[in-house]
């Protein structure tokens, strides 16, 4: 019943045009949107419209919400799923958009004990219970290089982590758990030789050195990183990015080059990523 209900609304959405603002919002403010190749774009056009009509959406701190906005957000985390289904999102209820930066209470216990409380700067944070929570200003800013920084992806990616997934599938055939094993075993060996480097304080091509925080920040970096610059992880990381080519079912590296644009600012990108890194060390350890 669920099904049928489902398809009905899914066929009224996509029977609307695709917005023609939504496009040229798209070409203008998302260089991920450039990049995907002409032939997978309408199949991303639909799977982006899905997206959006099933999540709930929540504007928050007195951001004035627009659907168009909500394409860009959507077009980034639909690029995740485009080799297999937007399904792969069912289980993301809601999506959270700040402004900008916000601040957030953090209670969390030390070693010791001692408990602290204190208000955290983010910029977007994924529950595995489903919700994304994401500020539009970063996310923007983000979106408009191809710089293998992208919050989108790497928030979404934590929702579509590759050790959860292979953990969830108890039903698939003999097949399908061999393979899952083996990527399993060859991620977990990637990381491992990746903090090897990190914590070395070799700097790792291809790969920011906060993916050494846990198996989950490596595969949300690792995806950033495989969809913004492809063609770079596959030379510094090819391991990595077969292993990522296989689980996602696309090879951007094999993507024509996208139309150049101008520059963003790079000015406050490494500020920006160290406030994140910090705001999700302190997430990671109240999450224990
Ligand atoms: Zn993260």
């Amino acid at each position: 019943m669920f099904g049928w209900w489902r398809r009905r609304r899914r066929a009224r959405v996509l029977a609307e045009p695709f917005p023609a603002e939504w496009r040229a919002r798209l070409e203008l403010e998302v260089a991920l949107w450039r990049a995907v190749p002409d032939e997978l774009r309408s199949r991303l056009e639909d799977d982006l419209r899905l997206f959006i009509a099933e999540r709930s959406w929540e504007p928050c701190g007195g951001l004035q919400l627009t659907p168009a906005m909500q394409a860009v957000i959507a077009a980034q985390a639909c690029v995740l799923s485009l080799g297999h289904s937007v399904d792969a999102f069912d289980h993301v209820r809601s999506i959270l958009v700040y402004p900008d930066r916000y601040r957030a209470p953090d209670v969390y216990e030390d070693e010791a004990g001692i408990v602290t409380e204190e208000l955290d700067e983010r910029d977007g944070e994924a529950w595995h219970w489903g919700t994304v929570v994401l500020a539009w200003r970063e996310l923007a800013a983000d979106a408009r290089t191809l710089n293998g920084r992208n919050l989108v992806l790497h928030e979404m990616a934590h929702q579509i982590d590759l050790l959860d997934a292979v953990a969830s599938s108890p039903f698939s055939s003999p097949d399908e758990r061999a393979r899952h094993r083996r990527w399993r075993e060859t991620f977990l060996d990637l990381y491992e030789a990746f903090c090897t480097e990190v914590d070395a304080g070799r700097r790792v091509k291809g790969l920011d050195s906060y993916g050494a925080e846990d198996e989950a920040e490596f595969f949300s970096v690792a995806s950033e990183s495989f969809f913004e610059r492809g063609a770079f992880l596959r030379t510094h990381q090819p391991a990595l990015y077969e292993l990522l080519q296989e689980y996602f079912n696309q090879d951007p590296a094999a993507w024509p080059p996208p139309p150049s644009r101008p520059e963003a600012e790079a000015v406050s990108g490494r500020e920006r990523r160290r406030l994140r890194r910090a705001a999700e060390r302190r997430t990671a350890k109240r999450r224990g």
